[in-house]
């Protein structure tokens, strides 16, 4: 997609996409109790009460833990530095909270990029591949669609993006078969986005 350059409203995930993919989503699982590679929300939400808050009260600790140790990926702040002289609008979608996800932002120097409000956590809207949140930002911003880009290192954040209609980008680390039906753009550094753009 040749005009990708051209969009002007932004939209990315936060852990691996903005940040090094160290968020240690297995450590996570097994405090929690839960199996490898299984969905960390949906397991949550699929226990009884009162176990169930517990374990998200223990969620929202252990992901506050792991913010502040966030290290930033390599040319983020150079990229969105470009993009804000280019006058383009930021959010982030992510499946973290809002308040973990200010404090990753904040390790890594990028939350003077973006409104608070752009920010959309689990607590703000539907979770990834849902495209709620990039709808919701996209209204915010009195713009549509063709004119956005949804960024990130994971499925659900190009099917969210497919479905609600931007372009896709795919930071693609090597860890995952790609995406092609699910990708306009594949690079494996924000470095290697900043050369094209
Ligand atoms: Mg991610």
């Amino acid at each position: 997609m040749s005009d990708i350059g051209k969009r002007r409203y932004w939209v990315f995930d936060l852990d691996g996409t903005l940040t090094r993919p160290v968020h240690d989503f297995a450590r996570i699982r097994t405090e929690l109790g839960l199996a490898p590679n299984s969905d960390i929300l949906a397991s949550l939400a699929a226990l009884p009460s009162p176990q169930r808050e517990r374990q998200m009260a223990l969620l929202d600790e252990l992901e506050l833990f792991y913010a502040e140790q966030t290290e930033p990926a390599s040319g983020v702040v150079e990229l969105l530095d470009l993009l804000y002289l280019r006058d383009c609008r930021l959010g982030i979608l992510t499946r973290n909270s809002q308040t973990v996800a200010l404090r990753a932002l904040t390790a890594i120097g990028a939350d003077c990029y973006f409104d608070v409000q752009d920010v959309l956590g689990r607590d703000e809207v539907r979770p990834k591949p849902d495209p709620q949140g990039i709808e919701l930002l996209l209204a915010r911003w009195c713009t549509t669609p063709d004119n956005a880009v949804m960024v990130g290192d994971f499925r659900y954040d190009l099917e969210a993006g497919k479905t609600c209609g931007t372009a896709t980008i795919h930071i693609d680390h090597g860890v995952h078969t790609p995406w092609p039906e699910l990708t306009d753009l594949r690079i494996t550094s924000l470095s290697q986005l900043l050369e094209i753009l």
